[in-house]
């Protein structure tokens, strides 16, 4: 079929490191901007997605249009569907996955719990099964996430703090991916790498996310809320900019080793790495609305409000001392810098002009 010769020709790897990923959610915010990166630097890439409508499905088809000029093909499909990823695995011998596919945001969960259960457990599962059954096995890493966190209060967070206090079903459906992730490590000598972004923004961003519906908001002359935690304390994120988020799952794709599972020789126990990529140096809400208010040139209408009770923590702060250390990782990029190019981007691609930066 077409969709076949496509997918083959968009997985072809051009340059010699012979690396052909799979990237799910490809169509996601992320997802766009990994799978541009790896193609642009010579790597096979094929995406998968499913286009859910938890957002604009236009902004995830534009996406869509952006990738294919850069060559990036995405197959429409849904993670729990092991027919198709078995045939994807026939198609094409992936080296790795990028397993980016995720119902993400924290608010939704109250409204629609089981898409979290459905693509954040049940998916990854179905995709590990898969994975573990081919030939060759490929070497993982997945988008885990800050919120893993929850509740704990001992800033910046480390690898090795508590994450048995999620403050939302996303978060503890990213919890049990970490938990399932160990266990096909453990039984099935899966290679798997798990980043834990920390609120990532930019161009092509997700319109459910704090800093792309100020934006809007502001625009429209809407109240902006400011929230506000119970202690009196600043609501604060540790936001990170795509370009640093990328860099940092290309180092990870880049040490991953091959897996050591049945059909491979054995060499010592497979990898199971766990990172934070984040920015570390956390802002106030309340910083972000003003930035947005000198970019847009606009006047924000404040409006001060509690923080519900609806799973946003008060609080992120990255330590990201081993993702240096192992990753190279190193954040370059500040807020400021970071929303110009944004707000740039929203600009245009709000006038119809749907043009890519960063
Ligand atoms: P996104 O919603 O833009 O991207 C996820 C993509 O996956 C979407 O295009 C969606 O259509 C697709 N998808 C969802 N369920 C699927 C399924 N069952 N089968 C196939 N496709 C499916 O989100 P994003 O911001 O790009 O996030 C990417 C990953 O990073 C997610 O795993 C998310 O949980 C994680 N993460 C993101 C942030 C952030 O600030 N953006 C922070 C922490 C963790």
């Amino acid at each position: 079929p077409a969709w076949e010769k496509r997918a083959r020709y968009s997985a072809r790897v051009r340059s010699r490191n012979g690396i052909s990923v799979l990237v799910t959610g490809a169509a996601g915010f992320v997802g766009t901007h990994v799978s541009t990166a790896l193609k642009r630097r010579g790597d096979g890439v094929l995406g998968l997605d499913n286009f859910n409508d938890y957002y604009d499905p236009s902004l995830k088809r534009a996406r869509q249009v952006h990738l294919e000029r850069t060559g990036v093909f995405i197959v429409e499909g849904d993670i729990n569907d092991s027919a198709l990823l078995n045939k994807l695995f026939e198609v094409v011998a992936f080296t790795h996955v990028m397993h980016l596919a995720a119902q993400a945001g924290v608010r939704y969960a109250i409204e629609n719990p089981s898409s979290y259960v459905h693509s954040n457990i049940a998916g990854l599962v179905n995709l590990l099964e898969v994975c573990k059954s081919a030939n060759p096995q490929p070497a993982i890493v997945w988008a885990s996430s800050s919120s893993v966190y929850g509740l704990n209060t001992k800033v910046p967070f480390s690898e090795r703090d508590r994450t048995d206090q999620p403050a939302s079903l996303y978060a503890a459906t990213k919890k049990a991916g970490e938990e399932i992730a160990h266990t096909y490590n453990h039984i099935y000598g899966l290679s798997l790498t798990g980043l834990r972004f920390f609120t990532v923004y930019g161009p092509w961003g997700r319109p459910d996310m704090a800093y792309f519906f100020f934006t809007r908001d502001i625009l429209r002359g809407k109240p902006i809320p400011i929230f506000k935690a119970p202690n009196h304390g600043t609501v604060a994120r540790d936001f990170t900019y795509i370009d640093d988020i990328v860099k940092g799952c290309l180092a990870a794709l880049d040490t991953a080793e091959k897996s050591t599972g049945s059909g491979g020789k054995k060499r010592g126990p497979a990898q199971l790495r766990i990172f934070n990529l984040g920015n570390t140096s956390p802002v106030p809400v309340s910083d972000l609305v003003s930035i947005l208010e000198r970019l847009l040139k606009v006047r924000a209408k404040r409006h001060s409000m509690k923080l519900p009770r609806n799973g946003d923590v008060q609080f992120t702060h990255a330590n990201i001392s081993l993702a240096q250390r192992e990753l190279g990782y190193k954040p370059t990029t500040d807020l400021q810098t970071g929303l110009k190019k944004f707000v740039r981007w929203y600009l245009s691609y709000h006038s119809g002009g749907k043009m890519a930066t960063g």
